[in-house]
Parts: structure tokens; sequence; C-alpha cells
């Protein structure tokens, strides 16, 4: 079976196009920039790398040219869209509706414009990307892979806040998580690695990309996740704060640059993390770079040392609310190629059974899985890619089969 994935974004649509079960991508890309001046079709396949200039008004247009060019005789790679057997949706919030994908019907389409609330700026394109492909593929099978399904199962007391009751009850206040698409892939490939059965194998995921987000696993379900009822929570994010004191911003809005909530809510988002603390750079590299040349640069420095201190501060917290960790693994652009990150969040942890072996920790190759921790330690520290799009279209396979 044909599966396109399709990661629809306020002004991007990003795809992905696989022959199933063999998880083969035949092609890959982007229409970026819909609705905008300079939009542009990025498109990779076997037959090479494809980038044009096109006017994408609409996500419609964008839709439309994602299938012409699927098709296309010079670059296309496959003869015609009635070959797509099923179409694969990322949704980042799924409320407490969906704790694991689903078949999209006027019911799911129904729940997902419900959560535009709680993820206005996700959830209203990725419901436009669901109505353009329904339109455009008639009768096409198409799968809604939720962004908070892989975090439902943690239980009340971690996902509750310390708030009036009712707030939950009323406004749906509460935990969600996100990256639930990654931390499920990584979770699931670890217990094979690890040659344990799913539901025997207790990890900690480090998902740490532009955004960052760590899951406690205990049987092979979510019991607790850094981020929150929004994205912004827990560890330091390129641009966004992570963890705060929420008195901060009546604090802020009290002084007269920041009278707008507006401008604490692009502070918080856009302004702080790695980006804010240094002052110089969101890029983990960058900062890698200046902190380790001409002599140091102190703000970059402290941004790393902010960064490592989050990671260890929950990797310990982890440790304790699972009691029995069997690995810690890293993934995303970061956790996969950022060895001076995981040897500074997992060294000096020796008294919690965590051993890094710096020759395997530096010797990582990118894109490869691998164990960097002694052979000694109790717990293991794993790098493994993640590969959200391959676990959409997997999902996808298995329900449209
Ligand atoms: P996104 O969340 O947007 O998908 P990625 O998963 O690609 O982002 O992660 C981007 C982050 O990965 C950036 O901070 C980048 O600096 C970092 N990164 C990429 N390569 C390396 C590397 N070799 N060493 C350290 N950090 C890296």
């Amino acid at each position: 079976m044909i599966v396109l994935v399709i990661n629809c974004g306020s002004s991007s649509i990003k795809y992905q196009l696989y022959k199933m079960p063999e998880k083969a991508v035949l092609a890959k890309g982007l229409v970026e920039k819909i609705g905008e001046s300079g939009s542009r079709l990025i498109h990779k396949s076997d037959k090479g790398k494809h980038e044009a200039e096109v006017a994408v008004r609409n996500h419609k247009a964008g839709m439309s040219e994602i299938l012409r060019i699927l098709t296309d005789a010079t670059h296309g790679v496959i003869e015609q869209i009635g070959e797509i057997g099923a179409v694969g949706h990322r949704v980042v919030h799924g409320g407490e509706a969906y704790s694991g994908s689903v078949l999209i019907d006027d019911k799911v389409l129904a729940c997902v414009e419900d959560f535009c609330d709680l993820a206005p700026l996700h959830n209203p394109p990725n419901l436009t990307g669901i109505r353009e492909a329904q339109e455009a593929l008639p009768g096409v099978p198409m799968v809604a892979v939720f962004d908070t399904a892989f975090h439902q199962t943690i239980p009340p007391h971690a996902y509750l806040y310390a708030l009036p009751h009712e707030l939950y009850e009323k406004y749906r206040v509460r935990k969600y998580g996100f990256h639930g698409t990654s931390h499920a892939f990584v979770t699931h490939r670890t217990a094979e690695l690890l040659g344990k059965p799913l539901d025997q194998t207790n990890i900690i995921t480090c998902h740490l990309g532009n955004g960052g987000s760590m899951a406690a696993v205990k049987n092979g379900k979510g019991i607790d996740t850094t981020m929150g009822m929004t994205p912004l929570p827990g560890v330091v994010m390129g641009t966004r704060c992570g963890d705060i004191d929420p008195a901060i911003i009546f604090y802020l809005l009290g002084k007269d640059e920041f009278a707008d909530p507006k401008k604490i809510d692009n502070l918080l988002n856009k302004k702080s993390g790695l980006l804010g603390i240094s002052g110089v750079s969101n890029d983990m590299r960058d900062l890698e770079e200046l902190a380790a040349n001409n002599g140091g640069h102190p703000r970059a420095q402290l941004a790393l040392d902010i960064f490592n201190y989050r990671l260890k501060f929950y990797i310990g917290a982890y440790m304790a609310i699972l009691g029995q960790v069997d690995a810690i693994v890293f993934t995303g652009g970061i956790g996969e190629n950022g060895s001076h990150v995981r040897s500074a969040s997992c060294g000096n942890l020796s008294a919690f059974g965590i051993e890094i072996d710096e020759a395997k920790n530096k010797g990582t190759i990118r894109g490869k899985e691998g164990i960097i921790s002694t052979s000694g330690s109790k717990v293991k520290v794993m790098v493994v890619p993640t590969d959200e799009e391959g676990w959409i279209a997997t999902e996808t396979y298995e329900l449209a089969k």
C-alpha cells in the first residue's frame, strides 16, 4: 500500500510518501510560504532534489501541488494519485478523546475542531490539511495521529495541576504533553533494541530538537512528561523558556514594556530559551562553538549550563518516579548529535547506576542507533534517531489495511 503522510502547518505542508509495509520512503518534501510571496516546493526522491518557486495561494493549491509533483513525468514516483491507498495526518491535539490513532470520520473532525481552542496555532492548519486531502483524494482512508495520544496514560496525580478542580472540569486545564509521536516511536524501538517486551520496558525518553520534551515511560506507557497544557513548560528549548514561576508573568505585566499580555506570550515562546539566555542564537551548534572558541562566550556557556542542568534535574525526577530504569534514550537534533549535552546531563550519575562511555558517546554517527553507556552501567544510555513520519505511516497502514 502507498501511504502519504501529511504534516500541515499554518504556512507549510510537509509530505512523505511511503511504500508499506516495507516502510520504504518513495519521496518527501514540502510546500512552504503558502499564501506569501516566494512560495516554493522542495521535493526529494531517488530521482534527485527538485526545488521550484511556485505560486501557492492557499492550502488547497499546496495539496494540488504535492499531488502533481508525486505524479509528475520527470520528478514523480507514482503514475497516478489513485495509487495512494491511505493518508496519515499529524494532528497536534487530541485532548482526552484519543489515546491512539484513529480513522478519520465526521466525529473525529468535529473533535479536532473542538480542540482548536487548546492548540490554536496547530489544530486549525491540521484540520485544513485533512479537509484539503479529503477533497483531493475522495474515498481514500485518512488517519489522524495525535501528538498528545502517547501521554494519555499519564495518571491524574501527574496530569492535574494544583488548581481548583473546576478549572479541569470547566476548561480542560491539565497536562496533555506533546511530541507523543516521537516518544512512542522511540519507546517501541528501544524495547526492540533492548530485546525486552514493551510492557516490561521502563525508560526515560529525551526528545531534544528546537522544541524539547522528556517522558517517563513505565511498562511501555507514558506516566509523565515535561510539557504541559501547552508546549511551553519543561526543559529549556531553542526559544521557549520551559519551566518558570508563573508569577513572573504578573510581575512583568506591571512593567510598561510588557503591559500587553501578547508581548509576554511572544517573550516566553519566541525570545527565551537558548536564544534568550545566550542573547545570540537558538541553535545548539552555534552555542557549543561560541562556548568552546575565542576563550569562551560566558552567556553561550550559561545557556548550555542551564539547558543541561534542567535535563539532569528531570532525569533525577523520572528515575525516582520510575523506580527501575532500563535506559535513558536521546533523540531529536540535539539528542542525536549533541555528545556534550548527553555527557553533561548524564555525567556524575554513577550513584544512580548511570555511566557514560565517553569514547562511545563521542563516536556516535549521525542517524545511527547506539548504546553510549559502559558495559557495567546499570541504566543504559542510548541514542535512537526518531522517525515521526515513519511512525505515522505505520499507524496509518495498520488502521487502513
Ligand atoms: P526540530 O525540532 O525543528 O525538528 P531538530 O530535531 O532538527 O529540530 O533539532 C534542531 C537542533 O539540533 C538545533 O538546536 C541544532 O543546533 C541541533 N543540532 C543539530 N546538529 C547538531 C550537532 N552536531 N551537535 C549539537 N547540536 C546539533
